[in-house]
C-alpha cells in the first residue's frame, strides 16, 4: 500500500478534506477502498506474534483497527488539528467511550444544562451507577462553572451551539476554567464540525463527533469520533479495542465521502440557514428567531468570533403556542417531521412534544423550551421553496 496523503499534512483544510489519510493498495484505486473484512492474515506465526504484542505495526482484527477506518480517523484528525482520532459506532459510543476512558468511580462531571438528551440520559442515568455525579450548569455563563467545580472534578462537558436556541458557550473562557481546576474540556461539535469551529485550537481537550449528521451529511449511516492528544486518548481506544463500540468499515466509508464535501455543504447550508433565519424575523406571526448569525441573538459577537458562520439549524417561536406550531409542521409538504438533522433535505420538529418531551414543564420553561418553539435543521433545498412551505401553516 502507498500513502502519499503522509507527507502532505501541511495542506490547507479544504485539500486535507480530500486527501488526508487516503492509503492506495496495490490496485492503485483513486477512491478510496472499503475493506470489508473482519480479520487480517499474516505472512507467518512469528508475524502474527509480532502483530499481537505490538512489536510490528498493522492491522490484526477490525475491533482493532481496519484500513478504511483508519483513513477516516486519519482525515477528521487532519481537519480539527487533532493528534489522534478514534472513530466510533456512533455518536453516543464516543461519549461513552470517552467517559470509560478517562473517568473512574468517585469522579465529578461538570456539564452545560443544554446538551442532546442521550448525553443527559447517560449522565444521569448510566455513568452515575458507576459512581460519577454531574452537575449542570449554565451554557453561557462560565462562572457557574468555576463555582460547580469540586476537589474531584475531573470533566467539563459542552456543545455549541445548543439545540434548539443556538446558545453559545465561550470555549476559550470555559477551557481556562478546566485547565486552572485540572480537568479536561470536552466540547461535542457536532453542530458546527470541523469546518465552522475548531474547539481544541480554543483550548479545549477532547472533542466528540456525531458524524451521523452532518459529516454524513445525508442521513444515512450512524457513527461517532473522539478526538484528542495520542496520551488523552490511549485510555479511550482501550476501552473500544476492549468493548467493541467501534466504526464499521462500510460506514467509515460513507463518512470518508461525506468529509470531502463537509465545507460546500456547511457553507451552501449555512447560507440558507441565514437567509430563512432573517426572513422569519420579518413574519407576522414569528414572535422570536434563534440564530447565531442574526445580530439580534444575544451572543451574536462571541458566535462570529468563534464560528466561521451560524450553521444549519435555526428555531423560531410563533405566536398561538402549541396549535399553532403544530399547525405550521403539520402544513409542510416539503420539508420532513423528524428530529434528525445534519441533512440535505431540511427537518423540522418541535422540541417542546419530541427531543425535550420527557423533562418536566417546568424544566423546559426554564431552558425556554416553550410550547410555540420549532427548530428546523436547513438543508440543501431553495430557500424560497422552504420558506413556502411554513407559510402554508403561518399565514
Ligand atoms: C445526534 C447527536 C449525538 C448522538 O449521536 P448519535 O450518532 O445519534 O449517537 C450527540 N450529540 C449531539 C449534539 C447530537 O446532535
Amino acid at each position: 500500500m502507498t500513502n502519499k496523503s503522509d507527507q502532505v499534512t501541511d495542506y490547507q483544510p479544504e485539500t486535507l478534506a480530500v486527501h488526508a489519510g487516503t492509503v492506495r493498495s496495490q490496485f492503485g484505486e483513486h477512491s478510496e477502498a472499503m475493506f470489508l473484512t473482519s480479520s487480517f492474515v499474516f505472512d507467518n506465526a512469528a508475524q502474527a506474534a509480532a502483530r499481537f504484542i505490538g512489536e510490528q505495526p498493522g492491522n490484526i482484527y477490525s475491533r482493532f483497527t481496519n484500513p478504511t477506518v483508519s483513513m477516516f480517523e486519519k482525515r477528521l484528525a487532519a481537519m480539527e488539528g487533532a493528534e489522534q482520532c478514534i472513530a466510533t459506532a456512533s455518536g453516543m459510543s464516543a461519549i461513552l467511550a470517552t467517559c470509560m476512558g478517562v473517568l473512574k468511580a468517585g469522579d465529578h462531571i461538570v456539564a452545560s444544562r443544554s446538551l442532546f438528551g442521550a448525553t443527559v440520559n447517560l449522565f444521569n442515568n448510566i455513568i452515575s451507577k458507576f459512581g460519577v455525579e454531574t452537575t449542570y450548569v449554565s451554557a453561557t455563563d462560565a462562572a457557574e462553572w468555576k463555582d460547580a467545580v469540586r476537589a474531584n472534578t475531573k470533566l467539563f462537558f459542552l456543545e455549541t451551539p445548543s439545540n434548539p436556541l443556538t446558545e453559545i458557550s465561550d470555549i476559550a473562557a470555559i477551557a481556562e476554567v478546566s485547565k486552572k481546576c485540572g480537568a479536561l474540556l470536552v466540547v461535542d461539535n457536532c453542530f458546527c464540525t470541523p469546518v465552522l469551529q475548531r474547539p481544541l485550537a480554543l483550548g479545549a481537550d477532547i472533542v466528540i463527533h456525531s458524524a451521523t449528521k452532518y459529516i454524513d451529511g445525508q442521513g444515512r449511516v450512524l457513527g461517532g469520533a473522539v478526538l484528542g492528544s495520542r496520551q488523552l486518548l490511549e485510555p479511550v481506544y482501550s476501552f473500544l479495542r476492549t468493548a467493541g463500540p467501534t466504526m464499521s468499515a462500510f460506514n467509515a466509508w460513507v463518512f470518508l465521502k461525506g468529509l470531502e464535501t463537509l465545507k460546500v455543504r456547511m457553507e451552501t447550508l449555512s447560507a440558507n440557514a441565514l437567509e430563512l433565519a432573517k426572513w422569519l424575523e420579518k413574519q407576522p406571526n414569528v414572535s422570536r428567531v434563534f440564530y447565531p448569525s442574526l445580530l439580534s441573538h444575544p451572543q451574536h459577537g462571541l458566535a462570529m468570533k468563534q464560528q466561521k458562520s451560524g450553521g444549519g439549524i435555526v428555531s423560531f417561536e410563533v405566536k398561538g403556542g402549541k396549535e399553532a406550531a403544530w399547525r405550521v409542521i403539520d402544513n409542510t409538504k416539503l420539508l420532513s417531521i423528524t428530529a434528525n438533522l445534519g441533512d440535505t433535505k431540511t427537518t423540522i420538529t418541535h422540541p417542546a412534544s419530541t427531543t425535550h418531551a420527557r423533562i418536566t414543564p417546568e424544566a423546559r420553561a426554564s431552558a425556554g423550551i416553550t410550547d410555540g418553539l420549532i427548530r428546523i435543521a436547513v438543508g440543501l433545498e431553495a430557500v424560497l421553496d422552504i420558506q413556502n412551505d411554513l407559510l402554508n401553516g403561518l399565514k
